[in-house]
């Protein structure tokens, strides 16, 4: 199936705008073209609702959250953007399991089980993509999700 990703993306702001807005948060898109690509739609989304639910989830106040995608001829690249806690080097390469949460008393407070990144991860394996994690504590995070455009 064939999907527009920018579409996808706005939908996907949409139904995250009021968590976003009960923050003062912003949900921004940047795109230079529009993008298409056979994803599965429910995988598209649980991806990126996730990545983005995260992303306002674990900032501060009054932030915003960019979503950038873009497209070679090989790969798709999305990055999600945020300017929030930001995650400890020691606890990067981890938080891909299950169940495992950097700060145990905040993500108490903040809800949640756990389980959003492992089924991130494991959306990505099963379309051969990767997803890799930039982040500086104190200053943000960004996910950037590389899609292959050919398949074997
Ligand atoms: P769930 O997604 O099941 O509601 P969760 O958000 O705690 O719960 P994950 O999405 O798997 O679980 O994230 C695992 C942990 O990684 C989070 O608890 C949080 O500590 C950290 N984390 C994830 N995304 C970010 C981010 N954008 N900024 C800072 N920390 C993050
Ligand atoms: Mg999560």
């Amino acid at each position: 199936e064939s999907l527009d990703l920018n579409r996808e993306i706005s939908q996907i702001f949409d139904i995250l705008k009021l968590s976003a807005e009960a923050k003062g948060m912003t949900l921004k898109l940047d795109s230079k073209e529009q993008i298409v690509h056979t994803f599965n739609p429910d995988e598209f989304r649980q991806m990126m609702i996730n990545l983005i639910d995260n992303a306002i989830k674990y900032s501060e106040i009054n932030q915003s959250v960019l979503v950038k995608i873009s497209q070679d001829k090989e790969e798709i690249k999305i990055d999600v953007k945020d300017h929030g806690y930001g995650i400890p080097e020691k606890d990067v390469s981890r938080i891909f399991e299950r169940f495992y949460r950097v700060d145990k008393s905040r993500s108490k407070e903040k809800g949640g089980t756990g389980l959003g990144l492992a089924i991130v991860k494991h959306i990505i394996y099963n379309n051969h993509g990767s997803i890799e994690v930039n982040s500086i504590p104190g200053t943000g995070t960004v996910f950037t999700v590389h899609l292959p455009k050919i398949r074997d």
